[in-house]
């Protein structure tokens, strides 16, 4: 790496970050482009040879080839999924850690940058009001990982083989794992890779009466019956924010319905959890003292630019007993050095060697807007949904069908929508399940195709609802009431097509 070469590039890829945030806000929100329009545009094969400029040869063609056909996650105008929440020090965080360019799987591979994760997942965790049971103080730990789907594959092996251990390998075949029919699909992902049966994957129905979060109840009886089969129990994956609505699951109510079964809880809370840094939100992962892991993602809402999901584990030997080696033959010195001192070779906590150092973006976050300033974010962005949600609830032609969690409304046009114009509902309208998931699909077709405004959609108790999740750093008021007006205007237009 030449310095001079890299402080004169540094600054354009900066500057060009910086004028593209300047102007994010006039890029159509979801690129209006067909499958294929960026594939005819570039060579078949990278260039043999090159520009003497290459990088602003380079930079021209992001600017005029690519970012014509991204989704423009960080727009204020981006409602859909879950934020993507940036910062100027998570991208530069980013920027650090890839400039230092280290690989620290072992603490020797890297002893700062170990440590400063072993402090880091600690200080997120004592920020989240997390359980001192699941942070290094407390005899647990923390790691960085990339993805949820990463913590939960991670977490599922260690229960799997603390579990088999127990009880005999020759009874993988009747282990069995737990969700409800909310959980996002990337535990079933994670279960099947960790070799659960898929007949032993137990999706368990929730109802628009508890909100969509998995009861006690219906944990209690699905667990039974197996117990009843013979089959054994294993792990549950309790959702604090789930993907469709928010949904909370009740992690006390929980934990009491599978107590004394040695069956490993872990709570996903890879949007929500973030909240807890406010103490308001604390109380939705109540009774979390007595779960085995949890996760969250603050590349979702704590400012941490992608990539980035904390892991805490009560136990810590059982994420390295099912994940751990001795090491190769080169890195066999280190690892038993790492034993004899008691250090953390972070190797033993993921499924691959090689890692990021992510520890340096998050801390970098934590350290320059402090616990502060992390709630005033989740804060901030949970006044805005609270608005959009009141204006929503002021039009007699929508409904919130369940209650707003965080910083998430779901909405969608009755069924009994008046004519535009009309402020009276039609009396005895039937309510068509079908055709009014079909009216409300081509709303959000509507909305997304004005370029303006990006939200997404889900589908709950049957029922299509528009998903408007606020949560990047550039949204503002305004911005909420803009998407509302276009809804609005997209509803009479709709709605004008349907009563035609
Ligand atoms: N869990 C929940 C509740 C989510 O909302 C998501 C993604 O939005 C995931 C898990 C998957 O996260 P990842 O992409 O980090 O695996």
């Amino acid at each position: 790496l030449d310095a001079d070469k890299f402080r004169r590039q540094g600054r354009q890829v900066v500057d060009f970050i910086a004028d593209y945030y300047a102007c994010i806000d006039d890029y159509p929100v979801r690129p209006d482009v067909a499958p294929g329009f960026l594939t005819g545009k570039l060579p078949e094969t990278a260039p043999y040879t090159v520009e003497p400029d290459a990088l602003t040869a380079a930079l021209r063609d992001v600017r005029e080839l690519i970012l014509p056909g991204i989704t423009h996650w960080q727009s204020p105008r981006h409602f859909a999924h879950f934020s993507a929440t940036a910062s100027n020090v998570g991208a530069l965080g980013e920027a650090l850690a890839a400039g230092l360019n280290i690989n620290p799987f072992t603490w020797e591979a890297s002893p700062a940058a170990t440590e400063l994760e072993v402090v880091v997942t600690d200080w997120l965790g004592k920020a989240l009001h997390l359980p001192e049971k699941l942070l290094f103080a407390g005899g647990g730990g923390g790691t960085l990982l990339g993805t949820s789907c990463e913590a939960m594959l991670c977490t599922i092996v260690a229960a799997r083989d603390r579990k088999l251990a127990e009880i005999g390998e020759e009874r993988m075949g009747d282990l069995v794992v737990y969700c409800s029919d909310q959980t996002h699909f990337s535990f079933e992902k994670a279960a099947r890779i960790a070799g659960i049966c898929r007949g032993n994957y137990r999706e368990i129905p929730t109802c628009r009466e508890s909100g969509f979060a998995l009861t006690a109840k219906a944990l209690q009886a699905a667990v039974s019956a197996d117990e009843a089969a013979g089959r054994v129990p294993l792990f549950l994956c309790a959702t604090v924010g789930t993907t469709p609505t928010s949904a909370v699951d009740p992690l006390r109510e929980l934990c009491a319905a599978v107590e004394g079964r040695d069956v490993w809880v872990h709570v996903d809370a890879a949007y929500a959890g973030a909240a807890c840094v406010c103490p308001e939100f604390r109380h939705n992962i109540a009774g979390a003292e007595a779960v085995d892991s949890f996760s969250t993602n603050p590349h979702k809402w704590l400012l941490a630019n992608m990539d980035c999901c904390a892991l805490w584990v009560r136990q810590p030997t059982a994420l390295v007993a099912a994940l751990g080696t001795d090491g190769d033959v080169i890195l066999k010195d280190a690892v038993v050095r790492s034993s004899q001192t008691g250090v953390v070779d972070y190797k033993d906590w993921q499924v691959a060697l090689s890692r990021r150092f992510r520890a340096l973006k998050l801390w970098l976050v934590l350290r320059c807007h402090g616990i502060d300033g992390l709630r005033a974010v989740v804060r901030s962005h949970v006044c805005m949904a609270t608005a959009f949600e009141c204006m929503v609830r002021a039009d007699a032609r929508f409904e919130v069908p369940v209650p707003r969690q965080f910083a998430l409304v779901c909405f969608r046009l009755r069924a009994t929508a008046a004519l535009p114009g009309e402020d009276k509902l039609p009396c005895g309208a039937v309510d068509d399940v079908t055709a009014n998931n079909e009216l409300n699909r081509r709303l959000l077709e509507a909305v997304n195709a004005t370029g303006r405004v990006y939200m997404s959609s889900a589908v709950v108790g049957g029922m299509y609802v528009l998903r408007c999740a606020v949560g990047n750093s550039l949204t503002e008021e305004r911005h909420v009431r803009e998407a509302w007006n276009v809804v609005q205007k997209q509803a009479a237009v709709v709605l004008a097509i349907k009563n035609k």
